[in-house]
């Protein structure tokens, strides 16, 4: 792949190596490639890692690797959903009338594959605008009576459905995002 393309043709990259084409090294947590960070201070100079990736050096440093002097090991994981709640330029749900949404959790913004670093301006830029909205809205709103009939509703229809789960509520996060943190948990205690 070339080195400017998109970041889901790189994750596609990385992931056909490692699944399609077996060519992925063995971490002992599934397969990786290795990422030649110190290709970044050989072509930007000494000092490079810690002036544009700082966090990053700190992390790595943590577990006892110079990514200035050795490669890292790395797999794409979930990085950004093109949300699915629709909105109107009120920053407004469509379906639930007084539901404002900004951010990650709103679809259509981005189109099909979002630009690096549009997102934190998007939270910014539709936060406002939802947040001026949803105040000014609040402002004529009685509010009701708190209830959990919504997930009354909920298991109502996974049952109508014939789906058994132990999920409370409607979630969007992949199993895996709790195996990370599992992984993190673990690591941090080794
Ligand atoms: C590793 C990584 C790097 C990134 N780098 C960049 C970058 O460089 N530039 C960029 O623009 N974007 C980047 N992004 C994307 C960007 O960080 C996110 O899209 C953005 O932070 C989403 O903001 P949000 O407020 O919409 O959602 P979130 O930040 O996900 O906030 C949602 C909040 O709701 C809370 N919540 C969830 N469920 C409930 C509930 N039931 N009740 C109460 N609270 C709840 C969560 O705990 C969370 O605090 C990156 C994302 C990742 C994962």
């Amino acid at each position: 792949m070339h080195p400017l393309e998109t970041r889901d043709v790189a994750a596609a990259s990385i992931i056909r190596e490692c699944t399609d084409r077996g060519n992925g090294v063995e971490t002992g947590k599934g397969p990786g490639v290795w990422l030649d960070t110190p290709m970044i201070e050989k072509i930007g100079g000494k000092g490079t890692i810690e002036a544009r990736i700082p966090a990053m050096y700190r992390m790595f440093a943590k577990y006892g690797i110079d990514m200035r002097k050795e490669p890292i090991l790395v797999f794409p994981t979930l990085h950004y959903q093109n949300g699915g709640l629709d909105i109107n330029v009120n920053g407004e749900t469509t379906n639930i009338g007084n539901l404002f949404a900004a951010g990650e959790v709103v679809g259509g913004i981005h189109g099909r594959n979002r630009l690096m670093g549009n997102s934190l301006l998007d939270v910014v830029v539709f936060g406002r605008n939802a947040g001026r909205n949803a105040a000014a809205r609040a402002k004529d709103v009685t509010v009701g009576k708190l209830s959990l009939d919504h997930l009354e509703k909920f298991e109502k229809e996974l049952a109508e459905a014939g789906i058994e789960t132990e999920k409370t509520s409607p979630k969007l996060l992949p199993k895996y995002t709790k195996e990370f943190k599992y992984v993190c948990k673990k690591m941090e205690e080794e």
